[in-house]
């Protein structure tokens, strides 16, 4: 019997364990110093922007520059449906009406063509999210934001290292965000970031995760903010990873490509496009989306893989589709069929970084075997 083999697990060298034992032991544990600003900086030069603001997360990356944007009840943000719920929470919580687009079958990312017939007088911005490995067509969305004067953001939490038209993923539109968490190319255990080249919104972000402490009167405040710092031990490791992100991502593609050889003849099986306008795919995951007729869904796969010691992940469920939309009367909309096939026929297989080749044959191997049993 096989040992259990998780759908990822994060790579911690030596070299990550000194840089953090140094920080301990300098006594460099919380929110500020030198390790935090080291990682900031080294997150901008990756991304080519001028502010890297640490946070605590990704989903509060998200958070606080939502909050920064200053959006209005009533405003509307267009977003991928097929993406993870942190792109919506504070859009729902700030009563900012979310307007949803379709992924497109072959890349999985959101398809641009549907972007300008929901801009309205209302929209303030839209948010590009790079998915599993390729990324979104960002030039028409650049185009479309200058047109209307709204924002583009990007969330680059699953792109870390990787570019569209060689220009870097993270540098696009007004600001972008970054997740460390265990499972991202790039980990501090848990962290993210927001970069931005807006002095003026970096600032107002570092003041928001910050609890909106002032230069002067240290304990008077104007804002409400949050203690949502990255801390400096959780910077030193993210700092350290850093330093392999390019070795990581040629191990991602490896892997991918030994799961193509063994999985491409597969009827039942779409594979992650190999690349999409403007990027070759980085294969953050390794996604399969089962067809419908297929006489298996994802989640049976799931199952039997399960029992086979094998661990997998649900691709996300659609956005448009979330029971929460309910709570804020937003549960009518459209449907986008895409999203919804890949959110019941998609899963990701085991990709982490000390993955062997036999593991990648015994788990294509139940793959199949899980498939054709179906039939
Ligand atoms: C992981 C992820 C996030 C959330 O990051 P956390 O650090 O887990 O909060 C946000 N957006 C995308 C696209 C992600 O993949």
């Amino acid at each position: 019997m096989n040992n259990f083999i998780p759908v990822s697990a994060p790579l911690i060298t030596e070299d990550d364990i000194s840089k953090v034992t140094s920080a301990l032991r300098e006594g460099w544990v919380s929110g500020e110093g030198p390790y935090v600003k080291e990682f900031e900086d080294k997150m901008g030069l990756l991304t080519e922007r001028d502010f890297g603001i640490s946070v605590a997360n990704g989903s509060v990356a998200l958070d606080l520059l939502f909050t920064a944007l200053d959006l209005s009840p009533g405003d509307e943000v267009i977003l991928p449906s097929f993406t993870i719920i942190s792109c919506l929470g504070q859009l729902l919580r700030l009563g900012v009406i979310p307007k949803f687009v379709d992924a497109k079958p072959d890349t999985w990312n959101m398809n641009v063509e549907h972007v300008e017939e929901l801009i309205s007088p209302r929209t303030k911005a839209i948010l590009a999210v790079h998915i599993y490995g390729l990324t979104v067509d960002m030039e028409p969305l650049e185009l479309l934001a200058k047109k209307y004067g709204i924002y583009l953001l990007e969330d680059a939490a699953e792109a870390h290292g990787q570019t569209y038209k060689g220009k870097p993923c993270g540098s696009f539109g007004l600001a972008s965000t970054f997740s460390f968490f265990a499972n991202k190319n790039i980990t501090s255990g848990e962290g993210g970031m927001v970069l931005t080249n807006e002095g003026l919104l970096a600032s107002k972000i570092s003041s928001l995760k910050n609890l909106s402490f002032q230069k002067e009167a240290r304990f008077q405040h104007e804002e409400l903010g949050w203690n949502y710092r990255l801390s400096s031990l959780q910077a030193a490791l993210g700092s350290s990873q850093l330093e392999r992100l390019n070795e990581v991502v040629e191990t991602r593609k490896t892997i991918a490509s030994k799961y193509r050889e063994r999985l491409s003849d597969i009827a039942e099986i779409t594979l992650p496009a190999k690349q999409s306008t403007g990027s070759e795919n980085h294969y953050w995951v390794f996604g399969i989306v089962l067809d419908t007729n297929s006489g298996i869904s994802a989640k049976e796969l799931q199952g039997l893989l399960e029992r086979q010691q094998i661990g997998t992940r649900p691709f996300f469920y659609p956005l448009h589709s979330q029971p929460v939309l309910e709570k804020y009367e937003l549960q009518q909309q459209p449907q986008l069929p895409v999203s919804e096939w890949l959110g019941t026929q998609g899963l990701y297989l085991p990709n982490g970084l000390g993955i062997t080749d036999s593991d990648i044959d015994y788990v294509s191997e139940e793959v199949i075997k899980a498939i054709r049993g179906k039939k």
